[in-house]
């Protein structure tokens, strides 16, 4: 009876030991990034964290109807583009009278 309690006691440690090592090494690979957040995909892409100043590069559909410039040539605003998206600084979309898209550039972005 002793000896099995003694047994007991061995196990219960091992498991303590392996629940230790196994919570340490989760936080040593990048247990920061799992997050129970992440479900939910962003509706917005931004791809400029800051400003998009006047010589970064932005998209366009070379459509007639287009009138906005993008961020991002991937952004969702040009899957409508049956022509050419084309990639320009923001300065040169503006002289074009385009206007920022939406989608993808925050009003703050082009202050
Ligand atoms: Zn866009």
């Amino acid at each position: 009876m002793k000896k099995n309690k003694h047994l007991h006691l061995i196990t219960a440690g091992i498991c303590f030991a392996m629940l230790t090592f196994a919570t340490a090494s989760c936080s040593l690979f990048g247990g920061d990034g799992a997050s129970d957040e992440a479900e939910e995909a962003p509706v917005v892409h931004r791809v400029f964290i800051d400003s998009i100043h006047p010589d970064d590069t932005v998209y366009i559909c070379t459509g007639s109807g287009s009138k906005r410039f993008h961020a991002s040539d991937t952004c969702s605003g040009l899957n409508g583009c049956r022509k050419e998206i084309r990639g320009l600084t923001r300065q040169e979309a503006e002289k074009k009278k385009r206007t920022h898209c939406q989608i993808c550039i925050s009003d703050e972005q082009i202050k």
